[in-house]
């Protein structure tokens, strides 16, 4: 499920790199939740993603959404979640990535909405994902 996690020496590998991998697994549990329909999760392969150094992410650590459908990481959030033990990090960085997805698909839904769908979509991927693990070994 977490080939980058699996990973013993993510550290080796470039920040491009592990951005990329963090992204596309942020993909993969997107894809894997019941609570969307295939058109919304078509909607989230549109996204591009960046690391970002604009003045909210250099003061906070977060992650935006533009309406061009650019998903902003704060270059210090990406930094610091790299530094904390994994694979709790990495998680809170994907959980972010996985919010932002959420404003992009749903650009009409307020704050607490998109919060309220993130966990349900987040745990429903999650789960999906456990199930094909058991499948996969049984
Ligand atoms: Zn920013
Ligand atoms: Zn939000």
């Amino acid at each position: 499920m977490y080939p980058l996690l699996n990973d013993p020496s993510p550290i080796t590998r470039t920040q491009e790199q592990i951005f990329d991998a963090l992204y596309n697994t942020t993909l993969v549990i997107l894809e894997s939740t019941l609570q969307l329909d295939s058109e919304q999760k078509t909607r989230a392969l549109y996204f591009s993603y960046n690391l970002c150094l604009c003045d909210d992410c250099q003061k906070e650590c977060g992650a935006h959404i533009n309406k061009k459908g650019q998903i902003r990481i704060s270059q210090k959030f990406f930094q610091n979640s790299l530094q904390s033990p994994l694979p709790s990090g990495l998680l809170e960085l994907m959980y972010s990535i996985f919010h932002q997805m959420l404003h992009g698909i749903f650009p009409e839904f307020e704050e607490k909405t998109i919060i309220e769908k993130t966990e349900q979509a987040w745990k429903s991927g999650m789960a999906e994902l456990a199930k094909e693990k058991l499948g996969l070994s049984s």
